[in-house]
């Protein structure tokens, strides 16, 4: 997520903190996932870890691992996880810790490019697509990748196509559109959770992307994790993340091992995922049918004056993202659901003010 922009650090905003005041500015721009703040408030002490002084120093975890720097305890968790919410295939996969999915989709980048290719690999994603895509894939101007836009305009063979199901931002199932046995893919699944969207398989393909940002919340943990089949493309991605930041925070994986094994318990003895109020399809994982609740609401603004909706909200102090970002016209935007509920009454309370 792209998320602080120069003008908004300077001024009072609902960023990583609650409304101040009526007229604050309301910033539903990027996915910051507070909502589920109230949620570990309610587990109380639960949640909590302590790690004496003297723990988890060194850089390795486990040397017997493939991936060296993954705690073995966070792996644990992150399988039971899997196997209970029967959201993704484990068993036939690598896990791979990341600093957040973000580090992960740039360690994917790198392990599915060939080093010795005459031309950067182009990376595709169908519009609307995550606005960080292009971003993440063309900052370093690397030689082995170059951003190539919408999936279904690209004409050729060699690529590696993003698939972001449910989708970032508006919340569709998604395929992988291109279907070149030589193409590669990367699954982006941070929402493929029964909070968002009914779980209908087990996911099972070479490379997925998870994160506790968004399925627990603890965006601010960093921590995500990759599932991925082959060994090759495995070794290259752990070899990235060796040159990157030699292995990841063991501090945010004990932490992310707790947080994890206390949603298995709550989620086991209760129904914490809401239920749905227009039945779709069925959840394998709740064993009921179940709505798609997407993490973001997108958005087109109907009014024929307003070209640029991102502009027309941001005069009403409600920050949001462009289309443009997206892939398509400035005339949608996307709003990001994941805030506190404060935030979002007095955004909703906004909204009203608008018709009036
Ligand atoms: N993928 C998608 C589709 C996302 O929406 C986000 C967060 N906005 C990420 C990846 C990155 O998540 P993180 O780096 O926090 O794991």
């Amino acid at each position: 997520e792209e998320l602080v922009s120069a003008e908004e650090i300077s001024v009072s905003s609902t960023s990583g903190k609650l409304p101040v005041s009526k007229d604050a500015i309301i910033n539903l721009d990027h996915g910051d996932p507070t909502m589920f703040e109230s949620f570990w408030k309610e587990m109380g002490e639960h949640g909590d870890i302590i790690i004496p002084g003297w723990q988890a120093m060194s850089y390795f975890s486990d040397v017997t691992n493939l991936c060296w720097f993954l705690e073995p305890e966070f792996a644990n968790q992150v399988r039971r996880l899997h196997n209970l919410v029967g959201n993704a295939v484990v068993d036939n996969h690598f896990i791979i810790v990341g600093t957040g999915s973000t580090q992960l989709f740039q360690a994917a980048l790198y392990a599915l490019s060939p080093p010795d290719a005459p031309e950067p690999m182009s990376v595709v994603s169908a519009v609307p697509y995550y606005s960080s895509y292009p971003a993440v894939t063309d900052y370093l101007q690397s030689g082995l990748y170059r951003w190539a836009g919408d999936a279904s305009m690209f004409d050729g063979d060699a690529y590696i196509e993003l698939v972001c199901s449910p989708n970032n931002p508006d919340g569709s199932i998604r395929e992988a559109v291109l279907k070149s046995t030589n193409g590669k893919t990367i699954h982006d699944l941070v929402y493929y959770w029964p909070q968002y969207t009914p779980i209908t398989d087990a996911a099972d393909h070479d490379i997925m992307l998870f994160t506790v940002s968004k399925s627990t919340g603890h965006a601010g943990t960093r921590l995500g994790w990759a599932l991925v089949k082959d060994k090759d493309v495995a070794k290259r991605m752990i070899k990235f993340i060796e040159l990157n930041t030699i292995g990841v925070s063991k501090d945010s994986q004990l932490r992310a091992a707790k947080i994890l094994k206390k949603l298995q318990e709550t989620v086991k003895a209760s129904d914490i995922f809401s239920l749905p109020v227009f039945p779709l399809a069925l959840c394998k994982f709740t064993g009921e049918k179940a709505g798609t609740y997407p993490a973001f609401a997108w958005l087109k603004c109907e009014k024929e004056e307003v070209e640029d909706c991102e502009g027309f909200l941001r005069k009403h102090k409600i920050l949001t993202r462009s289309g443009r970002h997206f892939g398509v016209e400035p005339k949608y935007v996307r709003i990001s659901m994941l805030d506190r509920d404060e935030t979002f009454d007095l955004f909703i309370e906004r909204l009203l003010m608008l018709h009036h």
